[in-house]
Order: C-alpha cells, then structure tokens, then sequence
C-alpha cells in the first residue's frame, strides 16, 4: 500500500470552491452574482467586468465547487469522508478554510445550530465539519470492534503567539511555547498545550463551547482577533491493531481543521502592501502557508515550513503522504470582486 501512496502523490492537495448565499447587506446593497458554478464540470467563472460586460470574464476549474445552495453534508460527504478514511489508516491530514472574512470558513469548519427546530446535534443541518467528523469517528470505529481514543485540542495564532483554547486556566492571556521535538524531525512539542480526551460523540458540542466562551474573551483584549486568527482543531485517533500473526499494534492517525485568518489580511497575490507591513499587520502564518503550499505544488526541494507558527505546528500533516484539503469560501456579491477573484487566484495557485 505504501507503494501506492507513492504514485498517488499527485493528488495529494485538493483544492475545493465553496461560495455562501448572499447576506441582508449584500441584497439591501443590491450587488449582483458575479460568479457562475458548474458542479458537473468542475468550473468557476467571475465576471469581473461591468454587468453587461460579456467579455470580462474568468474561468477557473478546481476539484470540487459548492455553489450558494450547496449543504454541510454535501461538503462534509465529499470533501471530508475520503479525508478521514486516510486519517483512519494511520494518516495525517489537514482541512483548510481559506477565505475573506465573512464568508463562511467557521460556517464550514464548526457549523452552527439551528434555533427553530429541534435537532439533535448530529440531524442539524448545520453542524460543520468538526462535529460530524468525531460524530463519524465514533461510528466508524465501534462498528468495526477497533479499539480506539480520542483526542482532541484547540490552538489559535494571533500575531505568531500561541493561545490554548482549551485550558483549564481562566487566564486567555497565556501564550504558549513551542520546541522542535528532538525525537521527531518534522514535529514540534506544545509546552503545556491541553489534549482533552473525548469519550463519546456527545462531548464535542461541550468542548467547542468551552473553546468558543475563550474565544469570545480572547476578542476582547486582542484587535480584530477573529479575524486575524488562525484556529487549529486536531483530532488525535489511536486505534489499536491486531495482526494475522497476533501481533498488537498502535496506528495513529491525525486530522487538523483549520480554520485560517481573512485571506483579506494579506495583500494580492501574496503580497504585503508597504502600508500593511509598516503597521505590523504582516499575517506570517497566512503568508508562509501560501509559500509553503506553492513550494509543495511545485516539488520545491526546499519547503519553508519554520518560517512561521502555523507551518511548524502543521509540519507533520502537510507534504510527505498527508492529504491536504483546501476549502476556499467567496462571497457571490459583485462588492467583494476584488477579495473574491484574489481568493481564487491563491486557490488555483494551490492545485
Ligand atoms: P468567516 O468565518 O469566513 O468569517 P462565517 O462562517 O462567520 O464567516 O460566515 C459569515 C455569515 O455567513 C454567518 O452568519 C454564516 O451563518 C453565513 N454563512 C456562511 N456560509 C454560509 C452558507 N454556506 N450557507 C448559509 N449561510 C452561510
Ligand atoms: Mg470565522
């Protein structure tokens, strides 16, 4: 099998298109649809012309576009599943959500709950990702008599400082240090960083509030927190294994769900406007993401992982034989062209 993971390594970053429905202050502003979908064919297009003009017109082709009307589960089936079927083998593997801010990469990464039904958490149509994931974790392993545990832990990157979302501590002040792992080439060591086991699908929806009701104090002491974030969720899967020959093994596989700053917090095409730099608001982790997924794309023989936080965390789970998924979420209004056709230009990059 390990020599079929070699010829698969083309495939080894998929990139995915999801667009949201218009919001109240899209429509009031009546801004129109510059973007066309075509599931079958894979394809995106974006008018960046005037409205009647026919000519102005971009075409992108990705692995997988969601237009506006495209629900979690259809996200959560295609994109996800095939992700943890590797994290399950043994694999680690990375979901991003890329995106402006206000677009829907927590929509995707955490979902929401619906306030007018009465859903379990796992029917609501609006769980993300997060939550149907350990919901499936669970399935999966009980049902195939594996023995198994999970982990869970929730780190955030403001401004190349570590917070944990999940201490115990009441203080959200609290910065984390990070070492290279003297045992592991391509891993760090969190000093102190809390790994909640999960017992049962049911806990997850406690362990996210928990993470939330930080996040929302985290807010208040650091400018534009949510949006100049990143929010690293990793699941830690250890199952046990027994052989033909009776033999025990562990196999442990990871899964990180990340859910990135506003793609608005770096320039065009990667670059850091003279302004942005001056004012300290360079986004590292966001920027070396980019280099490092380009530097990866390309077979680069150097990949610039230890240039930032969020690279070095995610080491281990990026090149080599992960699986990588990039979820890029775009407004369909024609006031966030701009941010719009500069996401996709960085998802197409990525390919
Ligand atoms: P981001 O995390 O990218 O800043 P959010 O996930 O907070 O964006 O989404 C912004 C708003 O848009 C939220 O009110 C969310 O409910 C809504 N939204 C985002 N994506 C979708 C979608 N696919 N379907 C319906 N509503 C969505
Ligand atoms: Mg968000």
């Amino acid at each position: 099998s390990i020599m079929y993971k070699k010829e698969d390594k083309g495939k080894n970053i998929q990139v995915v298109v999801r667009c949201r429905p218009f919001n109240q202050m899209e429509r009031k502003a009546s801004s129109h649809s510059v973007l066309e979908f075509d599931p079958q064919r894979k394809e995106v297009s974006v008018r960046t012309g005037g409205i009647n003009d026919k000519l102005g017109k971009k075409n992108y082709t990705f692995d997988m576009v969601f237009g506006p009307t495209a629900k979690q589960i259809e996200v959560y089936r295609s994109v996800v599943c095939p992700i943890l079927d590797e994290v399950i083998m043994g694999y680690n593997c990375t979901i991003f959500a890329y995106g402006q801010t206000g677009t829907g990469k927590t929509f995707t990464m955490e979902g929401e709950r619906s306030t007018d039904e009465e859903f379990t958490w796992e029917q609501d149509p609006l769980a993300g990702i997060i939550p149907r994931t350990l919901h499936q974790i669970f399935e999966k392993l009980s049902e195939n008599g594996t023995e198994f545990s999970v982990k869970v832990s929730l780190l955030e990157i403001y401004n190349e400082e570590l917070f944990d979302l999940l201490s115990p501590s009441p203080d959200v002040s609290e910065r984390l240090q990070m070492f290279d792992d003297p045992r592991n080439k391509r891993g760090v060591i969190i000093k102190g960083l809390e790994e909640v086991t999960v017992h049962n699908k049911d806990e997850v929806y406690h362990i996210l509030e928990r993470g939330a009701a930080k996040r929302t104090t985290a807010s208040t002491l650091m400018n534009a927190y949510s949006s100049r974030s990143h929010s690293v969720f990793s699941i830690t899967i250890h199952m046990k294994e027994t052989t033909i020959d009776g033999e025990e093994l562990v196999k442990i596989g990871k899964l990180n769900l990340v859910d990135l700053a506003g793609s608005e917090n770096i320039g065009r095409s990667g670059a850091v406007d003279k302004r942005a730099r001056e004012a300290g608001n360079i986004n590292q982790s966001l920027l070396t993401l980019g280099r490092v997924i380009t530097a990866l794309v390309e077979r680069a023989p150097h990949i610039p992982y230890r240039e930032s936080k969020l690279t070095r965390i995610l080491q281990d789970s990026l090149g080599g034989r992960t699986k990588t998924s990039i979820i890029a979420t775009v407004s369909p209004a024609s006031i966030n062209l701009e941010e719009t056709v500069s996401t996709l230009d960085y998802a197409n990059r990525a390919k």
